[in-house]
């Protein structure tokens, strides 16, 4: 256990190693400046990956500038995934686990991105602000507290017209800006990093055709967060159901007592559902049913309905809700035949990270290096690195500093971008002493 005066040693030094860095020769603010401008989008229900062509745009400047950074092993893979190494500069670098970084490249398809116009609130003074060329688009500072913070900083937003793209070129001006820091700055000690850039993250299908042998990583972040401290090791455990309601079409002209419409068990089965048990009704920690889609026909009608919790014993808990309301309208309509399959979707990460607390406790470390306060938030859905943790890649998630992703009043600041990076940079720092 370290004592009190070495830790303040530690703090101080970390004070000043910081103030001696060299800045890089970008700023993390005109590299997401750049990144934003180039259109990502990706597109639901498609048969390639990338599911759009034009982020490879995106995927082929990455690759130029980490070469030009110094990043070895550059490469874009077919399915358009970025990966590089940056070489560690220690005596030893194997004594030192390698570290990856991951960001993804692409934009939601839920709003548009082409012609993103960025619009800097310089010195931003507290209040709402008013997107320029759409007055009904208003962050507001009721909806968004974390504004009361951002007092002085420069914030970045889209014009009102798109989204910004924050979610997650964040992400990536912030890793490239970790390496060109690493460039300006040999004396910083560190072991190998392995960077990779993804496709089709908001379309959850980039991941699959990630590389987790070929990154070479023991351990990596996904830096795709929110609001700066934010570090998540938790996500959903994930299941669908779909409950199907078999009943009998005939001619309603001759279809008495041979007709058996399923409708009505399923408008039954739907009455069911525990009013305190939905999306629109829970928050935190809580876990929730949905049913989000169905068809509705005589013969044959089906509900498919989400399942969500952070405890298996919470989605087990759900599943017998579902099945014991399927046993209770086959009670009242005993002619319809009623089933229901739960297929599982994903788990939640920490069922591994708990395995490997230094992740996070570093990752808490580097922000607080950084001068921030981290915290623990368990991410409602699912992240890449939920995926890529149940393949043997141990990955939590990090902040970016941004927020409001997905729409048109997305953003984020010079600070956020700023000090996203320093934590970045110290992250990789507290590995090299550590190990
Ligand atoms: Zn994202």
């Amino acid at each position: 256990m370290k004592s009190i005066a070495a830790l303040l040693l530690c703090f101080v030094f970390a004070g000043i190693a910081n103030a001696q860095l060299k800045p890089p020769a970008e700023s993390a603010m005109d590299r997401f400046l750049r990144y934003v401008k180039i259109d990502t989008q990706s597109q639901e229900d498609q048969t390639t990956t990338p599911s759009t062509r034009k982020q490879f745009n995106l995927a082929n400047l990455l690759a130029k500038e980490l070469t030009a950074l110094g990043a070895q092993n550059v490469r874009v893979s077919e399915f358009g995934i970025v990966y590089a190494t940056v070489p560690g500069n220690l005596a030893d670098n194997s004594k030192v686990p390698v570290i990856g970084f991951i960001a993804h490249m692409d934009t939601s398809p839920a709003v548009s991105g082409e012609n993103v116009t960025p619009v800097i609130h310089k010195n931003y003074q507290g209040g709402d602000i008013t997107l320029p060329k759409d007055p009904t688009q208003v962050i507001t500072v009721d909806k968004n507290p974390v504004l009361k913070e951002l007092i002085g900083d420069d914030i970045i937003t889209a014009d009102g017209t798109t989204l910004l793209g924050s979610d997650d070129k964040s992400g990536c001006a912030e890793i490239m800006t970790m390496i060109d820091t690493f460039r300006q700055n040999p004396q910083i000690k560190h072991g190998t990093i392995a960077i990779a850039f993804t496709p089709d993250e908001e379309v959850g299908t980039g991941i699959d055709k990630f590389d987790v042998k070929g990154f070479g990583a023991k351990f990596a972040y996904t830096v795709d967060g929110e609001e700066l401290g934010e570090i998540s090791d938790e996500t959903w455990s994930a299941r669908t159901a779909t409950v199907t309601f078999q009943g009998k079409s005939t001619h309603p002209g001759t279809a008495k007592g041979i007709m058996i419409n399923a409708m009505y068990a399923i408008a039954d089965y739907l009455n069911r559902f525990p009013h305190d048990m939905l999306p629109e009704t829970t928050e935190g920690r809580v876990g929730f049913v949905h049913p989000y889609a169905g068809v509705i026909d005589v013969e044959s009608s089906n509900l498919k309905i989400l399942l969500r919790d952070f405890d298996v014993s919470g989605l087990d808990a759900k599943e017998k809700v579902l099945r014991d309301m399927v046993t209770q309208t086959a009670d009242k309509f005993p002619q319809v035949r009623i089933t229901i399959d739960v297929k599982e979707n994903y788990k939640n990460m920490k069922e591994v990270l708990k395995n490997f607390p230094e992740l996070t406790n570093n990752a808490m470390e580097a922000a607080r290096r950084a001068g921030l306060k981290p915290f623990l938030k368990p991410i409602r859905g699912g992240t890449d690195g939920s995926n890529l943790t149940f393949r043997g890649l141990p990955t939590p998630n990090l902040f970016t500093g941004g927020g409001n992703f997905h729409g048109k009043l997305e953003f984020n600041s010079r600070r956020g971008l700023e000090k996203s990076t320093e934590t970045l940079v110290n992250l990789v720092q507290i590995f090299a002493e550590k190990s």
